[in-house]
């Protein structure tokens, strides 16, 4: 799954390219976009903002018509010149927004639907989802507030929560949890307030300078960097995600 930093970069990059600029043509294969093109025409619009909701994407056009697109695991949006060759095949193509400087393709995204601003607000995947870790500003006291109601959870699980804080990715959860000295599967009601403050605070650190540590993250057995303990290895939650922590730096 794409780390919440990897959806941030991508709309800052798609921002600064098509903020502003007119649709020339739009295409896509996905039938619900296509009925919604066919009756009120993307071609003319202006393309007013692209920006990241934790994962989610979302491309505003003029008219209150936005794009909600969610990549899951393997869907990207790619930025070309008019007529330069794309890097993944046609039929991996969902949606093609050409502008007269820049195209816009987005390939094998599954996630994707055309709303006003009513229904977006009512999107399940947008509604619940906590604070931004790389919004510009990042609500810290929500975050660690939201954090404390799931007091019972263990802490790399609730870092994962996009209900909780919005854009940590599974490779940051345990680089995070290493830097913090926090084993992975502590109870958040075994952490106090300024530890959690500051795990949140090395997410947005390194998560905003695409900064990937590789301390513990697909190092299991190895020896760790700080201690030289074999780094420990375990699927944790309910969807069985890869967790890896030093037992010596990272004491329950
Ligand atoms: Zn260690």
């Amino acid at each position: 799954m794409p780390e919440g930093d990897t959806i941030y970069r991508a709309a800052r990059t798609m921002h600064a390219a098509l903020a502003g600029r007119v649709v020339t043509r739009f295409e896509s294969v996905l039938p619900q976009l296509a009925r919604v093109d066919d009756q009120s025409p993307l071609a003319g619009r202006t393309i007013e903002s692209v920006r990241p909701e934790g994962k989610n994407l979302i491309i505003d056009f003029s008219g209150d018509l936005h794009l909600h697109t969610h990549m899951r695991m393997n869907g990207s949006w790619h930025l070309y010149k008019p007529g330069e060759k794309w890097r993944r095949p046609r039929r991996d193509m969902r949606i093609v927004i050409e502008t007269d400087a820049w195209v816009a393709v987005g390939f094998t995204i599954p996630v994707a639907a055309f709303h006003d601003a009513q229904s977006l607000a009512r999107q399940d995947d947008l509604r619940h989802i906590g604070p931004d870790l790389l919004g510009e500003s990042f609500d810290e006291d929500e975050a660690l507030r939201r954090i404390r109601e799931r007091t019972d959870f263990e802490i790399a699980d609730v870092l994962l929560d996009q209900r909780i804080v919005a854009g940590i990715g599974n490779e940051y959860k345990s680089e995070v949890l290493f830097l913090g000295r926090v084993h992975p599967f502590a109870h958040v009601s075994s952490l106090g307030d300024e530890k959690l403050r500051e795990l949140l605070r090395f997410a947005r650190k390194y998560m905003l300078a695409s900064v990937r540590p590789k301390n513990v993250y697909g190092r299991g057995g190895q020896r760790c960097r700080k201690c030289g303990t074999a780094i420990a290895f375990a699927k944790q939650g309910r969807d069985a995600r890869s967790t890896y922590w030093c037992p010596r730096c990272q004491p329950l």
